[in-house]
């Protein structure tokens, strides 16, 4: 009879566990918000009194500099981040190899040589191949858009052409770094600068990845400041034909060993079911790559470690995972997908969107899982009160994850039209970042990864 009676209570309380492993959909906003309220609280209080995170990003910018790929000052960030994760006590802390592309510019410089002479300040765009030796003087054909390109490609034969466009958005504006000097070469063009991508109206430029295809003759590509490219397109208003001189000194080296470098709070519960956050280790050559990405590793990287110091015991696993190469190449992001592929994945979560105050968490996936994560909302409205929980999140590290099925999240930042003055470009260094708006952002990441991976049950894992 008392082994009968063992046998319904373990047999109710086993019933008891499945029933809630099965209520999935049970658990609503309402639920979020009662359950996590205060340790939301908690989250925000210490990450809003906590100053080593700004340490901590000016540690990584000004005592390793800028971040290219296949630099020796990537691979050494990259060391310190391992160190460091190990002493903040993360579980599994290791570095995965990643091959990664290998492009180094060495010196570039342009000239205006006719109609009279003047120092312009260039940079040579990601992956452009060098100018030869003694580099390369032409006249100028300037540009506003390909469509005003093809309406005068009779004139590109020979010249060097300037893409004087507006900068409106990046998304519109990316293509003319992307493919512009091809565009420029299908005419016969010997060389392509773009007007660089910023509202900025300083002298400096904004560099960025080109791509070549094969079809055509490869040739330089480059990026000039706003002011720079306007004074070309007003020299041929004015009915002058500018000359310019550009020299690229680059180099294709063979790629290169580098690395994803990661870290662990086990889950109490799922410990194999993986919540992986992160930014990207990589920057460009120039400037010291505080807003992208380092404030993005070191806000995914402290948002863990706020989980950790408060003491809180997601159910599932969080990986801290600092992507390599996002710039020119994405090989961290693929590297990790083909790795890690066949683990238990409940969310992939990135942030690259410059470190401002916290606007919105993004979220693709499952529209029932967003509806219940719309409950982190008032929470959130306690670091901003017009922060949101809407649908669309992504970015370029999670995307092969994202590609397989699994949800991916993302953090937004509302910039006031300053992310731009500073992207890929010398002047992206620490002070410009706002050590306010760092806790904000890892407060807000912290809650938002703490809940999706402490949720009692409602992921459907791939
Ligand atoms: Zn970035």
């Amino acid at each position: 009879m008392k082994k009968l009676n063992l046998f319904i209570f373990v047999f109710s309380l086993s019933c008891l566990i499945f029933s809630s492993k099965t209520m999935a959909l049970e658990i609503d906003s309402a639920y979020i918000v009662s359950h996590y309220s205060e340790i939301a609280d908690k989250i925000i209080d210490y990450a809003e009194k906590d100053s080593s995170s700004w340490t901590r990003l000016s540690y990584l910018c000004d005592v390793f500099g800028s971040r290219l790929s296949g630099s020796i000052s990537l691979n050494n960030a990259i060391d310190w981040m391992f160190e460091e994760m190990k002493k903040d006590g993360f579980s599994n802390v290791r570095k995965e190899e990643v091959m990664v592309p290998h492009w180094v510019q060495h010196n570039s410089s342009t000239e205006l040589v006719f109609p009279y002479k003047k120092k312009i300040d260039v940079l040579a765009l990601g992956g452009s191949v060098p100018t030869p030796n003694g580099g390369i003087s032409a006249p100028v054909l300037v540009v506003e858009s390909f469509e005003d390109l093809q309406n005068h490609k009779e004139d590109a034969k020979g010249k060097i052409v300037v893409y004087n466009f507006p900068f409106d958005s990046y998304g519109r504006t990316f293509q003319y770094r992307w493919s512009g000097a091809d565009q420029a070469s299908k005419y016969g063009a010997v060389g392509s600068l773009i007007r660089s991508l910023t509202q900025d109206i300083s002298v400096i430029p904004h560099t960025g990845v080109m791509r070549y295809m094969d079809s055509v003759p490869k040739i330089p590509g480059g990026a000039i400041s706003p002011q720079d490219a306007a004074l070309l397109g007003r020299l041929q208003k004015h009915g002058i034909t500018p000359i310019l001189k550009i020299k690229f000194d680059t180099e294709i080296l063979p790629d290169t060993i580098s690395y994803n470098v990661m870290g662990e709070i086990t889950g109490s519960e799922f410990p194999n079911e993986i919540i992986a956050l992160g930014g990207h280790t990589d920057s460009w050559d120039v400037g010291l790559g505080a807003h992208d990405n380092g404030g993005g590793c070191i806000a995914t990287w402290n948002a863990a470690k706020t989980i950790k110091e408060l003491g809180l015991k997601p159910r599932r696993t969080v990986r801290v995972v600092q992507w390599v190469n996002e710039e020119n190449g994405t090989r961290g992001g693929q590297a990790y997908a083909e790795k890690h592929k066949n683990e238990k994945h409940a969310l992939v979560f990135e942030f690259d969107s410059g470190v401002f105050e916290p606007s919105v968490i993004g979220f693709t996936g499952d529209d029932k899982m967003l509806a219940i994560l719309k409950g982190m909302e008032p929470l959130l409205k306690k670091i901003n009160p017009d922060m949101i929980v809407r649908k669309g999140g992504g970015g370029v590290d999670i995307g092969p994850m994202m590609k397989l099925g699994i949800p991916g999240m993302s953090l937004g930042t509302n910039d006031e039209g300053k992310y731009f003055l500073y992207h890929h470009s010398a002047a992206d260094t620490p002070e410009k970042v706002d050590p306010k708006n760092l806790n904000q952002c890892i407060a807000a990441i912290a809650i938002a990864i703490y809940i999706y991976a402490d949720l009692p049950d409602y992921i459907s894992t791939k």
